[in-house]
């Protein structure tokens, strides 16, 4: 895929463009990378590491007005000017969603399952872009999940009860369900919270008996390690593998729009549920990423959502593969 300069600013990633240029020009700089992907299908983007093939599946995207709350440590005016710099509006902001699924010997692991049928009308795509992929979702083997946020986890089940993935295992941080499945810890949540317990138990409820929980920092599945992310959820969880010599690694939610978070990892959104230790993970992972050298996949990253990361001030910036 080869993104023009008009598309790198829509995307919000107009600085990360130039961060290539030495890369491409062979000039000293983070290693050169021999990994690059097709688009298969719009909101269906593919790369092949080995033996392994990766996904990354759109869910759509949703809008919402920007306001004073969206940043919680950083004024409205520090916000427009991060986004007005990456070419993107500043009167309001479009949250897009993506899951991702991996490919290797036979069988088939989605990450994250998007909203589902209960988001904005503009979300819920993963199923169409999966069979878009030309993956049916029948033949899904597992789920791993990062997080219990309704847009990670609605994807599950459809309105209907019935089970979105039905073959597949689904594969949870433990620490993640403690939280949720906590009956006292609902019923002590202000009225305001209680909508997020309220959909993981309509979620989770009637499959729980089935639901595998893992435990951060070891593999849920053979050949898929994760990492201990908290701070945006109490158990909130990456995914990394191994394949052709690569890293790739599914950081979740560990940022949302990476022209604020990436640029300005000490910026908290409003939906971190612990703002600081959110922020100790998020500068944990991204160093990681970088001095690692990781293919880095994100659930709120622009489509493609996939990339490397390169440190850039006091922060630091997304290089989409192409
Ligand atoms: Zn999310």
């Amino acid at each position: 895929m080869s993104l023009s300069r008009r598309q790198f600013a829509r995307t919000g990633l107009g600085l990360a463009a130039t961060s290539l240029l030495p890369w491409a020009a062979g000039c000293a700089g983070p290693r050169a990378s021999a990994v690059s992907g097709s688009t298969v299908a719009p909101g269906v983007y593919r790369i092949r590491l080995g033996d392994t093939t990766i996904t990354s599946i759109s869910d759509g995207s949703a809008a919402r007005p920007l306001d004073a709350n969206f940043v919680r440590n950083a004024s409205l005016a520090q916000v427009q000017q991060a986004l007005k710099e990456a070419g993107l509006p500043t009167d309001q902001l479009t949250l897009t969603f993506s899951a991702f699924v991996v490919e290797s010997g036979g069988r088939r692991v989605l990450m994250d399952s998007g909203n589902g049928q209960f988001g904005a009308a503009t979300a819920g795509r993963v199923q169409a872009n999966l069979r878009a992929a030309g993956i049916d979702p029948a033949s899904i083997d597992a789920v791993l999940i990062s997080h219990f946020h309704g847009d990670h986890i609605n994807g599950l089940r459809n309105r209907d009860g019935a089970l979105a993935y039905p073959k597949a295992r689904i594969h949870v941080p433990a620490p993640e369900w403690n939280f949720w499945m906590d009956d006292a810890r609902m019923a002590a949540a202000p009225e305001n919270a209680r909508g997020g317990f309220q959909g993981v138990r309509r979620v989770f409820g009637p499959i729980a008996a089935s639901v595998q929980r893992f435990e951060p920092g070891r593999d849920p599945l053979p050949g898929i390690s994760s990492i201990a992310a908290y701070g945006h959820t109490p158990g909130h969880t990456a995914f990394s593998l191994r394949a052709g010599g690569q890293t790739f690694v599914y950081l979740g939610d560990l940022t949302n729009i990476p022209a604020l978070f990436v640029r300005n990892p000490d910026w908290a959104v409003a939906f971190d549920m612990d703002a600081d230790l959110a922020r100790q993970t998020r500068r944990r992972l991204l160093d990681a990423a970088v001095d690692g050298n990781w293919i880095v996949g994100a659930a709120h990253w622009p489509t493609p959502a996939i990339g490397r990361v390169v440190r850039r001030g006091n922060g630091y910036d997304l290089a989409m593969l192409r």
